[in-house]
């Protein structure tokens, strides 16, 4: 296939007019395609890497009472809803999704249904449940663990089901009742133990990791990716950039939780903590860009007031929190490719990669908002959907929230 008539942000400071060719599920040189292929003409239309989204919990909906729904259903239920929330999110254009954290065996074995076709979603790199202490955050999506050697346990059983990442709770959280984000959970040695069967097979470890001291536990541990990162100071800051560890800031559960109405009754002690957490939140997030850290986009969708959908939420926030376009961009394609293992294969426009596309209406590099306008996604060389006057139904299927400026 040749998409012809195409602007294209192949990852630097201004779009390139080029056609692009696509060969099965990979970009190839459109000069040496087949004269008979079939060719789509993008005129006028932007296209980029299909966005990648570093924290997604689809065994959670997204709805205002998400957790208590989660723990009260039954297990076979969420996993129609999981897979429900998978297909919503790559129609909304993120072809690649790393799920950090599970009920049971759900995200694990999504994505096996996802990779052998019958269910249609994004790419998914999943973790299985969190690995918590006992009564930890997460536990409702976790397996609680105490000790070195049950966290050791925890992970091995995790990977055996086929778990891409290992997932660790380092501190408490906003979205479970009675845990505080400032407060450590497990410690730097169980969390050890996790990340190293993680690494031993090749394999990243992530860590939910808030509150100072739980942050340095992380880093102490080798984790790779910090999420959240609420309670950055410089000294941790310099560990991040010694260790390699990349932030993943998730901005848009807070901005969701405080630009929602009391009529939304969302939980009043994840507001509560939202409120209190939300400025060191962001002068984290800006201390973290200005030293120099990889940054990646994640949404921590599914967790309350925060549905499935788009990316494109948090790449258009961590804007307005004072990251440059181009690298914002960069966070939700290139720098998140690499920094969840897939660099060299995802996340670049580029010979070679796999095909994974968006089509836009604007130049995002000069309006973060124009992402919203999307025309069409593409997945592996698959044409997902196409429809370049798309965008209404797009809102009116919630994959675009309008109420986001
Ligand atoms: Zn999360």
């Amino acid at each position: 296939m040749k998409i012809k008539n195409a602007k294209v942000w192949t990852g630097g400071k201004a779009l390139e007019q080029r056609d692009i060719g696509i060969e099965g599920a990979r970009f190839v040189d459109p000069a040496k395609l087949d004269p008979r292929t079939d060719v789509i003409d993008a005129e006028g239309l932007t296209i980029l890497p299909g966005l990648i989204n570093a924290h997604v919990h689809f065994c959670l909906d997204g709805s205002n009472d998400s957790v208590p729904r989660l723990i009260s259903e039954a297990h076979l239920t969420t996993a129609y809803r999981a897979a429900a929330a998978a297909e919503d999110t790559l129609r909304a254009g993120t072809t690649t999704v790393r799920d950090v954290g599970c009920s049971g065996a759900i995200g694990i074995y999504l994505k096996k249904a996802i990779d052998a076709g019958f269910v249609r979603g994004p790419r998914m790199l999943a973790s299985g449940p969190c690995i918590v202490m006992t009564g930890g955050h997460n536990r409702f999506i976790g397996v609680e663990v105490d000790g070195v050697e049950e966290a050791r346990k925890a992970a091995r059983l995790n990977l055996k089901m086929g778990a891409d990442l290992i997932k660790v709770v380092a501190t408490g959280g906003v979205i479970t009742s009675g845990v505080e984000p400032e407060h450590v959970q497990l410690s730097a040695l169980e969390m050890k133990a996790a990340v190293d069967e993680a690494h031993n097979c090749g394999k990243h470890a992530a860590s939910h990791a808030q509150g100072e001291q739980g942050i340095a536990n992380s880093l102490d541990a080798g984790v790779d990716t910090i999420e959240h990162g609420i309670y950055l100071t410089p000294l941790l800051i310099e560990k991040m950039l010694k260790q390699g560890s990349v932030l993943v800031p998730t901005l848009t559960p807070m901005r969701r939780i405080l630009l929602s109405s009391g009529e939304d009754k969302l939980p009043d002690y994840a507001v509560e903590k939202m409120r209190r957490t939300s400025e060191p939140w962001l002068e984290s997030f800006r201390k973290a860009i200005a030293a120099g850290i990889p940054i990646v986009a994640g949404t921590d969708a599914g967790t309350p007031g925060n549905p499935h959908g788009s990316v494109a939420v948090e790449v258009k926030f961590m804007v307005e929190a004072g990251m440059s376009e181009e690298l914002a961009l960069k966070s939700a394609t290139s720098v998140a490719a690499e920094a969840i293992g897939l660099g060299g294969k995802i996340g670049q426009i580029r010979e070679g990669y796999v095909a994974d596309l968006i089509f836009i209406r604007g130049n995002p590099l000069d309006d973060i908002h124009t992402l919203d306008n999307l025309c069409g996604v593409m997945k592996d060389g698959e044409m997902i959907w196409f429809n370049p006057g798309a965008r209404d139904g797009l809102i009116s299927k919630g994959w675009i929230d309008p109420a986001l400026p």
